[in-house]
């Protein structure tokens, strides 16, 4: 006995809290709701049901109503495991169906000989709209209490008279019992029709907040990509253009209100249209996403790599003055120059070296493109002295500044241009 109480309650326990996978919509959750309800409903029929047959075998009632009770009690269990099964529409058809059908046939044919087991079905009759609204649109329920009002009123005034008479002697008592009886069940029904009527609005009206909330959070996320992609070198994965712009100018701000030193580092590759020349445009693609991380393992959190455009690039260095950026410079430059390149894309790898220029804040100037103008000086400055080497915007200055220096470049300089203009490729390849 105790173990199938533990076997009943632990069945019960599974029946009203299923361990479902995570509900998604209002919907979803609604349908649980109902289900868990009907598992209710279920439960106190099932018991009204098994107190009519405990009455039946104590007072003797006829066999054939035994086995209808029986029968009830069947179509109860299989619709509490279909319940359980998630299919709540056909439990409830299940649980409806047999238990309606079973109630008229009792009434018509006046089978329960007392009264009081038509107690015992009572909960049966006024759960069955409740049950109804769970699965049937509003009209359900209130169809179903009136069809019940009009059995019952029959069953009370003609059905088993007789019987009703032996325990409400008085005509009046007798009507106000049925009044009684027929109004509590169409009360019931009247609050099952409004549940099942506003539930749906309700479930209707909140899928739709979930479906909008969804597609707000749709765009917010296309939004930041979106806003991510502009800001982003599709190449490199480097902040961009706009975006070292935008950071400058943030850095800018910091270092004027806190009176704090801020450097620039611009870098440009070393005849980087020889690479794509000789070996491929892949392979100066793959050269430039080299060059970047390279100079990325050699920064702090707080500095900012950008490429700038084409084969040049951009970082930023907060706090950092001229001599801590030239360390920085150096320590990049070095890096890559150290290794061959891009050894995936072209076996022997391609030696690779980068010019850099720095100009710093205040010293070089106050705004972003006066900076950046003076680092790109110090850079090109980097070039004409023979590349592969860093250059401050001070010293670019200061060689302006000394005009027989300022010939010598312009010298070396139309002498590179006349050597290359001419050569093929793979002599360049060569020096
Ligand atoms: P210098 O040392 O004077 O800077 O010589 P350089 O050859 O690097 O300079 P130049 O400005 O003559 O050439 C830059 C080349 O960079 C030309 C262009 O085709 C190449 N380039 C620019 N952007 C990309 C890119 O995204 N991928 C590849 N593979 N090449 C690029
Ligand atoms: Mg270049
Ligand atoms: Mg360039």
């Amino acid at each position: 006995m105790k173990k199938n109480l533990h076997w009943l309650s632990a069945r019960w326990f599974a029946t009203i809290t299923p361990a479902y996978a995570p509900l998604i919509t209002i919907d979803a959750r609604e349908t649980m709701r109902k289900r868990r309800l009907l598992s209710i409903i279920l439960l106190i029929a099932f018991s009204g049901l098994s107190f009519t047959v405990v009455m039946g075998i104590i007072t003797r009632t006829e066999q054939s109503q035994q086995i209808q009770n029986l029968v009830g009690i069947g179509f109860i269990s299989l619709s509490f495991w279909i319940n359980r099964r998630g299919y709540l529409k056909l439990a409830g058809l299940c649980y409806l169906l047999p238990s309606f059908l079973g109630l008229a046939t009792m009434v018509i044919t006046s089978s329960i000989s007392i009264p009081i087991l038509a107690f015992g079905l009572w909960p049966l009759l006024l759960i069955l709209p409740v049950a109804a609204g769970l699965i049937l649109p509003a009209w359900g329920p209130l169809l179903l209490a009136l069809i019940e009002d009009a059995f019952w009123y029959w069953f009370v005034r003609y059905g088993c008279q007789k019987q009703v008479a032996i325990y409400l002697k008085r005509p009046g008592d007798q009507l106000m019992f049925l009044y009684l009886m027929s109004s509590i069940t169409f009360v019931i029904a009247l609050f099952s029709a409004i549940s099942a009527w506003t539930t749906k609005k309700a479930v209707i009206q909140a899928d739709r907040a979930v479906e909008l909330e969804q597609a707000h959070h749709d765009l917010s996320e296309a939004y930041v990509t979106i806003q991510k992609q502009a800001l982003t070198d599709a190449l490199t994965g480097l902040p961009n253009h706009r975006a070292v712009m935008d950071q400058m100018e943030k850095e800018l701000d910091r270092a004027l209100r806190y009176l704090r030193p801020f450097s620039l580092l611009f870098f440009d590759a070393d005849r980087f249209k020889h690479v794509n020349d000789t070996f491929g445009h892949g392979a100066g693609d793959a050269v430039l996403c080299q060059i970047g991380q390279q100079a990325n393992r050699m920064l702090r959190g707080s500095d900012t790599l950008g490429r700038f455009g084409g084969e040049e690039f951009v970082i930023l260095l907060p706090e950092a003055d001229v001599y801590e950026a030239q360390v920085v410079a150096e320590r990049i430059r070095v890096a890559i120059a150290a290794a061959p390149l891009a050894q995936a894309e072209v076996a022997e790898g391609i030696p690779m070296t980068v010019s850099m220029g720095i100009a710093t804040y205040p010293a070089d100037g106050y705004a972003a493109q006066e900076l950046l103008q003076q680092a790109d000086e110090a850079m090109y400055l980097s070039k004409r002295l023979g590349r592969n080497q860093v250059r401050t915007a001070a010293e670019s200055r200061q060689s302006n500044a000394d005009p027989e220096l300022l010939m010598m470049l312009q010298e070396a300089e139309r002498d590179e241009s006349l050597q290359r203009s001419g050569r093929s490729p793979e002599q360049i390849k060569q020096d």
